[in-house]
């Protein structure tokens, strides 16, 4: 019988190869060895954003520390659908959530924004960045979304590549309605812009529809919180022209 496919999935930097041998410390070996309860020979997944997803086995526990064994690859390296999630900070708590859905509903780069009505002015990305790579663990994502430094509203459009599409979340009801704007655009690079609780201001959406390639859109009649927003934008065009058409990879007990 193959091997069934291991419990716990980790992301790691390290080169992963047949053979390697990988190293955990602190958290992830209290992880693997005091939570889990693993022992030597037992199987894990560990993945790099690189080099696809691969079966190790605990190799040596020691104090503070776990020594890994990469066996086989279980799986090639899959690119994320193309989609930059750009959102405005909010505040603690939500902002995780939103990190935490964006990267199970496979945005490829997660971008703070700063706009006028952006009350949280700090942003904490190391925790972000550790809830990103939570999830992926979790969602068996074999990447993890890149978690880009934060740039003011002006800035992210300057900066913006004029072949990609930034779709952009206009609670004022002056957007297209999704579902005429999203089959124009599929197979094509996109971003999803997400004001802040306190909405977009009037000359920042001024500043937007005079850009070619953003297209304001609206989600509807009623008014999103943020974290809502971003999610369901993002699971509306994963369904009508992202990668919700690829099944899971593995097939587990009780599913046929
Ligand atoms: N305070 C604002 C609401 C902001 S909601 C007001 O009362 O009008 C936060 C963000 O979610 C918005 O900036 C927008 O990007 C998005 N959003 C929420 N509801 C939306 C809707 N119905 N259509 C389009 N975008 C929406």
């Amino acid at each position: 019988m193959p091997n069934p496919y291991p419990k716990v999935r980790l992301f790691v930097e390290s080169h992963l190869e047949k053979g390697a041998s990988v190293v955990r410390e602190d958290d992830a070996a209290h992880y693997i060895t005091r939570v889990m309860r693993m022992k030597e020979g037992e199987r894990v997944a560990l993945f790099n954003g690189r080099h696809g997803e691969w079966a190790a086995s605990v190799h040596d526990v020691r104090k503070h520390a776990v020594e890994l064994r990469v066996e086989e690859q279980l799986r090639d390296y899959l690119a994320p659908a193309d989609i930059w999630l750009c959102f405005a900070p909010i505040k603690f708590g939500r902002i995780d959530y939103l990190i935490q859905k964006a990267t199970e509903l496979g945005a490829s780069v997660l971008q703070p924004v700063m706009t006028q009505f952006t009350q949280s002015e700090r942003v904490n990305e190391q925790r972000l960045r550790a809830n990103a790579i939570e999830a992926a663990e979790q969602c068996e994502r074999v990447e993890v979304p890149e978690l880009k430094a934060p740039l003011g509203l002006r800035d992210l459009l300057a900066t913006w590549p004029k072949d990609r599409i930034l779709l952009f979340a206009d609670e004022s009801g002056r957007g297209r309605a999704l579902a005429c704007v999203l089959p124009e655009l599929k197979d094509k690079p996109l971003g999803v812009l997400i004001g802040p609780e306190g909405g977009f201001s009037p000359d920042e959406r001024t500043l937007l529809y005079r850009i070619a390639h953003v297209v304001g859109v609206g989600l509807g009649p009623r008014i999103l919180r943020a974290d809502t927003a971003a999610i369901a934008l993002l699971a509306a065009i994963q369904s009508s022209i992202g990668d919700w058409n690829i099944a899971p990879h593995f097939q587990r007990e009780g599913t046929l």
